[in-house]
């Protein structure tokens, strides 16, 4: 399994950007997203939504403890990955990290990430050595990891389903959605 660990969200003003990044780990084949050290329930709300409606069973958490929770996912033999573009290239690596056939933990900052990310991962890996986004960085790697595989995915408890179309929007309605939920997206 996978999960996405989510350092160093600022609630004043990175609703957006972690909730996106929950967003990727469902779309992108993650198991998990822990928001790591906070709690801001519109967050982990607005992801559970999306999930209610387009299907999906990303496990989630928030308010843990970063440090023992990295700890911790090694003790139990899981592997660390923390996406930095200061890491190995991405191609020299993800053949080596996908073929060790074990549990990952991908870690991904907001601001500045502090040492101890970097020394107690088994691999720090660079999307390409320039500065960008946690979004673009996760979505890359699981992207990489999956070798394209995981934009087929299908979510079988959705209650929408998109129909292709090469103009304008289809959904399919597989089962009602709860008093009050929104179509609009
Ligand atoms: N300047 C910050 C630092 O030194 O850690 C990076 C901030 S960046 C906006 C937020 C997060 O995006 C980083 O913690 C990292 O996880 C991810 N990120 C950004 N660019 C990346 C790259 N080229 N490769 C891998 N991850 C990247």
């Amino acid at each position: 399994k996978i999960y996405v660990l989510r350092y160093g969200h600022r609630p004043g003003r990175d609703k957006r950007i972690t909730t996106h990044v929950g967003l990727v780990a469902r779309a992108f084949g993650a198991h998990g997203f822990i928001l790591g050290d906070v709690i801001d329930e519109k967050v982990i709300g607005s992801i559970k939504k999306v999930m209610e409606r387009w299907g999906g069973n990303l496990y989630i958490d928030a308010g843990v403890d970063s440090r023992k929770y990295v700890l911790e996912w090694k003790r139990r033999g899981g592997i660390v990955v923390h996406l930095t573009m200061y890491g190995l290239h991405i191609d020299d690596v993800i053949d080596e990290i996908r073929g060790l056939n074990k549990d990952i933990l991908i870690v991904v900052g907001a601001e500045k990430v502090p040492p101890f990310f970097y020394e107690v991962a088994d691999y720090n890996v660079a999307i390409g050595h320039q500065p960008h986004s946690e979004v673009a960085a996760l979505a890359v790697f699981l992207d990489r990891f999956y070798m394209g595989k995981e934009l087929h995915l299908s979510f079988p408890n959705a209650k929408l389903i998109i129909v292709p179309s090469p103009r304008g929007k289809k959904v399919k309605k597989i089962a009602e959605e709860e008093e009050g939920e929104s179509t609009k997206d």
